[in-house]
């Protein structure tokens, strides 16, 4: 049995389709929600992640993405990424191919084309008439865009569990739209954006970057289930958290989702609603959160 998770109603989709389609054609789980999400990086259609993304403040995209296997904890990350997709590839290869765990910007645009990747622009003509558009719009109405869209949670974070307990996690992003350049959120850092173990489980996190990485997010959430939390529960009691210590919080989405090693799964938001994307061996279904009422 596989179970697949993926964040958002769009790009998550797309994520979750093609990790799935990887996993029929015998894909490990690692490599399937790496493919997963580069079929999601390589959709110029999704304004999500990748390939005509939403750009930084200067018009420029910055990639962010890490992947986590929870067998022996390796992970590998990239942030700040220009001009190469899939930036979750990228990641992965720092997991197999160095004994590091993050390697940032032009270094990482680098590693990526000795690791074969090629240089291309990423912003597609539809990426630069929302950036003009954006560029045009009153502080208050640029507010309200960042803070209440879909669109702007600019990333798919999934996790995987496969028999035998094996989790894994991986999430891609460009990061919360119209970001200061050389802005980093939590979707790259291991603990924040992402966790596996597969004594436990595998949680992420979407939404406010700052605010989850604050919170340690997806590691709290893991420990929540270490100690003996079901998986919603678990979810629950890291909003709650940010809810009391992170007032903040509130103001945006931030997003907890889990998947035990028994493939018990859950998912909470501060603000909003949360469409969560499940698959059990091909079969699909969306489910919406509400967010917490505290
Ligand atoms: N967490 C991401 C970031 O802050 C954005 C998102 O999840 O939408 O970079």
């Amino acid at each position: 049995m596989t179970t697949l998770l993926a964040s958002w109603r769009d790009p998550g989709k797309v994520a979750i389709e093609a990790a799935w389609a990887a996993r029929e054609e015998g894909a490990s789980l690692v490599a399937s929600l790496e493919q997963g999400l580069a079929a999601a990086e390589l959709d110029p259609n999704l304004v999500a992640i990748g390939l005509g993304a939403l750009p930084n403040a200067d018009g420029e995209l910055e990639l962010d993405a890490s992947i986590m296997d929870g067998c022996d904890l390796s992970a590998g990350a990239v942030c700040g990424l220009r001009g190469i997709v899939p930036a979750i590839s990228v990641a992965r290869r720092v997991m197999e191919a160095t004994p590091h765990l993050m390697i940032a910007g032009e270094q990482a645009r680098r590693f990526a084309i000795s690791q074969g990747f090629h240089p291309r622009n990423l912003m597609t003509a539809e990426s630069v008439r929302r950036y003009d558009e954006w560029l045009k719009m009153p502080a208050e109405a640029e507010r309200r865009y960042v803070h209440s869209t879909e669109e702007s949670h600019d990333t798919v974070t999934v996790l995987g569990l496969e028999s035998e307990r094996h989790v894994a996690a991986a999430s891609s992003t460009s990061g919360l739209a119209w970001k200061m350049p050389g802005r980093v959120g939590d979707s790259p850092i291991i603990g924040a954006g992402i966790y596996a173990d597969d004594e436990i489980g595998a949680a992420g996190a979407t939404g406010w970057g700052e605010e989850l990485w604050k919170a340690m997010a997806s590691f709290r959430t893991v420990e929540f289930m270490r100690q003996g939390m079901g998986a919603q529960a678990a979810c629950e009691a890291t909003v709650r958290h940010m809810l009391r210590r992170q007032p903040h919080s509130r103001d945006m989405a931030c997003v907890a989702f889990a998947l035990r090693a028994d493939g018990d799964f859950g998912a909470a938001t501060t603000h909003a609603e949360f469409p969560l994307w499940i698959c059990r061996d091909g079969s699909f279904e969306l489910r919406v959160f509400e967010a917490l009422k505290s």
